[in-house]
């Protein structure tokens, strides 16, 4: 059966329906566009207290928070950060920035997220001290961070983590980009690591065209994170830098678009909810579906609702699946390629790797912008149903 001539229903687009206007009106007409501006403030204060941290700093993406946020907690040339190998790329790459490197870390395999016993198993086994460091064994680098990912929308399991981040003396930077509004333990994520990362590009939560923010309790690292995402000017009129920094402030504009989204995510989050609940109620009985599961200790924001396709029980495989979709209007999309499979990373130590790989074979994201309508959440399902 063909139904091309539905309208497309795409993976995840960007809802723009508050005071998104009014607010960017008014940096055009007050000339307030660039990166000073009262709507930055607003926005950095805004999101510091939803999050509930007491700091935050705005920034041009959530890359450049994850490359800022790495460096301030002291993560330096040669050293190596733990993260998760599936993920979007960027955590990795920001790593790489400052010619740290990664250890890639596997997911666990029931909410598919950086597991935290092979992190326990890694630096238990795999690395000793000395002369006051931390040294892992198979390289002779120093570990000297924990970069979690909250994939998805679901938090990772922190707690334990958090005990060995203690115990190891490693700080912790949470990569919270695809997961503003999501809880673990009823603490919002972004308020869970010593630093963390938000992302406002088209497809997250909210959007800001193109943004991030750094958010901490520490006010050492939120100063040098300002200091470092400005250019890093020690005298604002004789132009003085004592170190190399980065232009890396956010906009006005930009910001203006992130207070008026913010408005908006409590509407946002119930809507991706009421997404969830439906897809979870209608494809619970298909074999050879797998939800996502969602941890009693934790409120997921279900960014992207993702399923694994089981070929052998669904009886079609999942890139099969997908480009069936496809014709149909449907976008979905495989999950990213692991980083330990990808070129640049292919040489970087991946620890025990088994989950991670089959969660890329099988995973599928389905539609989720928070503007989809039952008429379109029917026809994703029926799409699934049909095969
Ligand atoms: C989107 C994303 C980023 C990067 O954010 P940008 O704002 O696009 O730079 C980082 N990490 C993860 C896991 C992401 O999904």
């Amino acid at each position: 059966m063909s139904t091309t001539s539905n309208p497309p229903i795409p993976l995840s687009v960007p809802v723009l329906r508050g005071n998104e206007w009014a607010y960017v009106k008014e940096c055009l007409d007050t000339g307030w566009v660039s990166s000073v501006g009262a709507f930055v403030n607003r926005f950095e204060s805004e999101l510091a207290s939803y999050v509930g941290t007491r700091h935050a700093v705005a920034t041009v993406s959530g890359t450049a928070a994850l490359h800022v946020a790495l460096r301030v907690v002291g993560v330096e040339p040669d050293d190596e950060v733990l993260v998760s190998t599936l993920t979007f790329i960027a955590p990795v790459n920001a790593i790489r920035y400052l010619g740290a490197w990664p250890v890639l870390m596997d997911a666990d395999p029931t909410y598919w997220q950086m597991d935290p016993e092979k992190v326990a198993a890694f630096l238990t086994e795999q690395c000793h001290w000395r002369e006051g460091k931390l040294i892992n064994r198979e390289t002779g680098r120093r570990v000297r961070a924990i970069l979690p990912v909250h994939l998805l929308g679901h938090p990772v399991d922190m707690d334990p983590i958090l005990e060995l981040a203690q115990k190891y003396e490693l700080p912790v930077v949470e990569d919270a980009t695809e997961s503003l509004g999501a809880e673990y333990r009823r603490r919002r994520v972004g308020r869970l690591g010593d630093i963390a990362c938000f992302s406002f590009n088209g497809n997250k939560v909210i959007t800001t065209g193109g943004g991030g923010m750094i958010v901490t309790d520490h006010a050492p690292l939120a100063e040098r994170a300002r200091y470092l995402t400005t250019q890093a000017k020690d005298d604002p009129l004789e132009y003085v830098h004592n170190e190399i920094g980065y232009n890396y402030r956010l906009t006005n504009i930009q910001a203006a678009l992130g207070v008026a989204q913010l408005e908006q995510l409590e509407q946002f989050l119930a809507a991706k909810r009421r997404t969830a609940d439906f897809y979870n109620t209608h494809l619970s009985q298909v074999p050879g579906i797998i939800l996502p599961a969602e941890a009693p200790w934790a409120r997921s924001s279900f960014w992207l609702y993702t399923v694994l396709v089981e070929a052998a029980q669904y009886g079609v495989d999942n890139r099969e699946l997908m480009r069936r979709l496809r014709t149909q209007a449907v976008e979905v999309r495989p999950l990213w390629r692991p980083a330990h499979l990808q070129n640049p990373y292919r040489s970087s130590q991946a620890y025990c790797i088994e989950v991670a790989d089959r969660l890329y074979r099988d995973g599928l994201s389905l539609p989720s912008s928070v503007n989809l309508d039952d008429d379109s959440r029917v026809c994703v399902v029926r799409a699934l149903l049909e095969k």
